[in-house]
C-alpha cells in the first residue's frame, strides 16, 4: 500500500501546484472512516482507495480526481455523506464522489451482463465528468488486481464477465490501451485459464526457440534506420495472452512463429519521420500485400494513431511493425488521460487551463460518440451523448435503452410488441406508476400485463419511441377498419334485402370495377366509412331495375322519423339512423344501451353516437342540423359488447389492482383498456374500459367494485 508521503509526492512530481494540505486531508479521511472494515484480502479497506489513487496517478491525473479516488467508496461504505464530503473538500470534489457512487449502484442493480453495450452506455450518460469514469475504471483495476481472494467461484466469474464484457471495452474506447490490456488479462484468468496457460506456455517454447531472434531483428531494424539518417527507437513487444486468443478465436487461426506474437514498435518524432520510415521499410523489404494500414491520417475511433505494416523482415521472418510518434505513442497507451496532459503542459494560468479542460472534455465526448453506430451517431448531438437516450431495467435485470422522455408503455413495447399490446400498468422501481409517467436513468421498470388489453389509443399521447407509435397506429388502423368493414357488410346485406334481392358477394364483383376497388373488403369498408352508399351499391349490381319504395330510406336530419315499435332489422342497436350511412360510438363517453344518446353526423364519418350528458355536445350546439334524434334498439338481444368506461380510485396497496379485475371478471366484464391517471402516496386513480352488455351491467359491475374494501369509489366516467 502507498504510504501518505509517497502518494502526495507522486502527484507533486507531475503537478508541482498540486494542493498537497488537500491531499493529506483526504487520504486521512479515508483511513479514519475506513476505519477497520477489511477487505477479502484481509488487508485494511483503506487499502483500496490508496492504490485506486495510486494507479491514477500513472495516468497523472489532476488533484481533484486523486482525491475523489481516495474518497470513491467513502459515500457508499461509510458514515461519510456527500455534505460532509462537500464540506470539507468543495463542491468539484463532492460531484465527482457523488458520481463514481451512482455508478457503483448500477452496478450493484445490473446482475446481468449480456446487454453490456447498453450498460456502458449508460455510464458513459450517467458520468456528467469523464473524471468519474477514469476513477471508476481505476477501481475495477484494483478489485481486478484483487480479484483471486474472493472465495465464490461464481462472483468471480461474475466479476470478470463484467469487467471483459463492459469495462475493458470502456477503456479501450477511451483509449486508455493499458487499462484495457490489464483488464482483459486478470479477466482472462478467471474466464478460461486453461486457454490463457495453454497460450504462455507456447509463448514460452517460441521464445526459447527464437531467443535471439527478436534481439536480431530489433538489431537490424535499428541499423537500418540509422544508414538512412533516422534517430529512431525500435522495440519488440509481446502481445498479451488474450490479444492472441482474440485474434484466433475471431480468425480461427493458431500462432506458429514468433513473428506472430511480437509487435515490432519503431518511435520517432515527427508524422513525417513516420512515413519516411514506412517508405524506407517497404524499399527495402517486400512487404505483405493487404496489411498495411494508415491510423495516422485515419486515426481509429478512439483517436489511436500509428502505421502499420507487416513486411518479409530481415530474418526473412514476417514481421509486423508499427510506426508513430511519441506524442502518439503517449495518447495510445493514456487515451484521454495523456491527451489532457499534454493540453495542460500547453495552458498557463487558470482561466487558460479551465478553457483546456473544457476542450479535453469535448474532445473525449467526440471520441466517445463517433464509438457509437453510424446511425446513432446521426441522432445525437455533440455534446449530449445519449442525453437523449434513457436507460431502464427490467426486473430480470436486462437493460434496454430507450429515446429520452420515454414511458413504460414505450418501455414494453421496446421488449416486444406483445407486451406492449397488452400492459395494461406499471411499476417503476417496486412502485405503481401511471403509464404515461416519464422513465429515468436506472428506473426499474415492471409491465403488468393482461390478456384483454389492447393499446389505446389515448398511448399516442404521451409514448415517445418510433416502435410503440408505430405499433399503437397499426392496431387503432385494423381496428377501425375491421369495423368499418363489419359494419359495411352489414350495409351491404340489408340493401339487398330491403330490395328483395338474396345477398352474395359473388354479386359484388361489378362493384369492383366501378369503383375502383380490390377486394370485397374494401367495398365493406368504402360502405362502413360513408364513402359508398348501399343504394349506391345495389344500383351497380342491379343496373336499370325499377327501384322498390324505400320505407325507411331517408329520414330527415332536423326532424328524424320516430323510431318504430316492430322489431328493428338494423345490425347496429340504434334506431333512427340513415341507412347506409356509417355509425360508431363516441371515445369520449362511450355510450351503453340504457344512456339516454343522440347522434352528430359528421361529413364523410357518418354519425358519431355521444350520450346526451357528453361534454363534447357543446361543440354542436351551433349546429342543430347536425343533431340526429336516434334511441336503442331495446328489443335487439343480439348486441355486441360495448365498452364502458369508469374512473375507479383505489387504495395503492398489494394485491388492490387483482382484486378489482377479478371483481370486473366475476360479473362478467372484460377489461378492454386500463389507465392510470393518477396516483399518490395511499391511492391510485384509474380509468377502466369494460366490455358490457348495456349500462345495467355496467351498473352490476360498479356496485360490485363499490362492495370492495379496496376502493375508494367509482364513477362513470363522462369524458
Ligand atoms: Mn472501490
Amino acid at each position: 500500500m502507498l504510504r501518505q508521503v509517497e502518494l502526495v509526492e507522486r502527484v507533486l512530481s507531475y503537478d508541482p501546484q498540486a494542493d498537497e494540505d488537500l491531499l493529506n486531508r483526504a487520504y486521512i479521511f479515508t483511513v479514519k472512516t475506513h476505519g477497520s472494515q477489511t477487505r477479502a484480502s484481509g488487508d485494511p479497506y483503506f487499502s483500496h482507495p490508496i492504490e485506486v489513487a495510486g494507479i491514477l496517478t500513472e495516468l497523472k491525473l489532476d488533484t481533484a480526481t486523486i482525491i475523489t479516488a481516495l474518497l470513491h467508496d467513502t459515500i457508499e461504505d461509510t458514515v461519510a455523506t456527500k455534505e460532509e464530503i462537500e464540506k470539507i473538500f468543495g463542491t468539484e470534489i463532492s460531484v465527482l464522489v457523488d458520481g463514481v457512487t451512482k455508478l457503483s449502484q448500477l452496478e450493484l442493480q445490473s446482475d446481468r451482463t449480456k446487454q453490456a453495450e447498453n450498460f456502458s452506455k449508460l455510464l458513459v450518460a450517467m458520468s456528467n465528468d469523464i473524471r468519474v469514469l477514469l476513477v471508476k475504471l481505476a477501481d475495477r483495476l484494483h478489485n481486478m488486481r484483487t480479484l483471486h481472494f474472493i472465495k465464490k467461484p461464481e462472483k468471480r466469474v461474475r466479476i470478470a464477465t463484467e469487467t471483459m464484457e463492459i469495462y475493458a471495452p470502456l477503456a479501450e474506447r477511451i483509449g486508455i490501451q493499458s487499462f484495457r490490456d490489464e483488464l482483459e488479462d486478470l479477466a482472462f484468468v478467471e474466464l478460461n485459464n486453461e486457454a490463457r496457460k495453454s497460450i504462455l506456455r507456447r509463448l514460452d517454447y517460441l521464445r526459447a526457440e527464437g531467443e535471439d531472434l527478436v534481439s536480431d531483428i530489433v538489431q537490424n531494424l535499428k541499423n537500418d534506420l540509422s544508414e538512412a539518417g533516422f534517430q529512431a527507437d525500435v522495440a519488440g513487444r509481446e502481445k498479451r495472452p488474450y490479444s492472441i486468443w482474440r485474434k484466433m478465436e475471431k480468425n480461427n487461426v493458431a500462432f506458429e512463429q514468433l513473428s506472430d506474437i511480437i509487435a515490432f514498435r519503431v518511435i520517432v518524432f515527427t508524422v513525417e519521420q513516420c512515413y519516411h520510415v514506412l517508405g524506407n521499410l517497404h524499399a527495402k523489404y517486400a512487404m505483405v500485400p493487404g496489411r498495411f494500414k494508415d491510423y495516422i491520417s485515419t486515426p481509429k475511433r478512439n483517436n489511436y494513431r500509428s502505421l502499420h505494416t507487416t513486411i518479409i523482415g530481415p530474418e526473412r521472418q514476417r514481421i509486423e511493425v508499427q510506426i508513430r510518434t511519441r506524442e502518439m505513442h503517449e495518447t495510445n497507451e493514456f487515451g484521454v488521460a495523456a491527451h489532457w496532459q499534454y493540453k495542460q503542459q500547453i495552458g498557463a494560468g487558470d482561466l487558460v487551463k479551465e478553457g483546456q479542460q473544457y476542450r479535453w472534455l469535448r474532445e473525449l465526448l467526440e471520441i466517445l460518440e463517433e464509438a457509437s453506430d453510424p446511425d446513432e451517431f446521426l441522432e445525437h448531438t455533440k455534446l449530449n451523448m445519449y442525453q437523449d437516450q434513457v436507460f431502464c431495467f427490467s426486473p430480470k435485470g436486462d437493460l434496454i435503452s430507450l429515446p429520452a422522455g420515454s414511458s413504460p408503455v414505450d418501455f414494453a413495447y421496446a421488449v416486444h410488441t406483445r407486451v406492449g399490446d397488452t400492459c395494461v400498468g406499471s411499476k417503476i422501481n417496486g412502485r405503481m406508476a401511471p403509464l404515461r409517467t416519464v422513465l429515468r436513468n436506472g428506473d426499474q421498470v415492471e409491465i403488468l400485463r393482461s390478456k384483454n388489453q389492447t393499446p389505446s389509443p389515448t398511448w399516442e399521447s404521451f409514448v415517445v419511441s418510433g416502435k410503440a407509435r408505430s405499433a399503437i397506429r397499426r392496431f387503432i388502423r385494423h381496428q377501425q377498419r375491421d369495423q368499418y368493414v363489419e359494419l359495411g357488410r352489414s350495409i351491404a346485406e340489408k340493401a339487398f334485402r330491403t330490395d328483395g334481392k338474396p345477398f352474395t358477394e359473388k354479386a359484388l364483383a361489378p362493384v369492383l370495377k366501378v369503383w375502383g376497388l380490390e377486394s370485397v373488403e374494401d367495398i365493406y369498408y368504402s360502405l362502413g366509412d360513408g364513402t359508398h352508399t348501399g343504394r349506391q351499391l345495389v344500383e351497380i349490381v342491379f343496373p336499370g331495375e325499377k327501384k322498390t319504395e324505400q320505407k325507411e330510406n331517408i329520414v330527415p336530419i332536423n326532424k328524424p322519423k320516430p323510431a318504430k315499435g316492430k322489431k328493428s332489422d338494423h345490425a347496429v342497436p340504434i334506431r333512427g339512423l340513415i341507412p347506409g350511412m356509417a355509425m360508431h360510438l363516441a371515445g369520449c363517453c362511450h355510450p351503453l344501451p340504457g344512456d339516454r344518446i343522440v347522434g352528430i353526423v359528421t361529413t364523410g364519418k357518418g354519425v358519431t353516437i355521444h350520450t346526451i350528458h357528453c361534454d363534447t355536445l357543446e361543440q354542436f350546439a351551433e349546429v342543430p342540423e347536425r343533431w340526429l334524434d336516434v334511441s336503442w334498439d331495446q328489443d335487439n338481444q343480439d348486441n355486441d359488447l360495448l365498452v364502458g368506461r369508469m374512473t375507479v380510485v383505489m387504495a395503492n396497496e398489494a394485491g388492490a389492482l387483482s382484486s378489482v379485475t377479478s371483481t370486473i371478471a366475476a360479473n362478467n366484464g372484460n377489461i378492454n383498456n386500463l389507465l392510470i391517471s393518477h396516483r399518490s402516496e395511499d391511492f391510485f386513480e384509474m380509468r377502466i374500459d369494460v366490455q358490457v352488455r348495456d349500462v345495467k351491467h355496467l351498473t352490476n359491475i360498479m356496485a360490485a367494485l363499490r362492495a370492495d374494501p379496496v376502493i375508494s369509489s367509482v364513477e362513470r366516467a363522462t369524458n
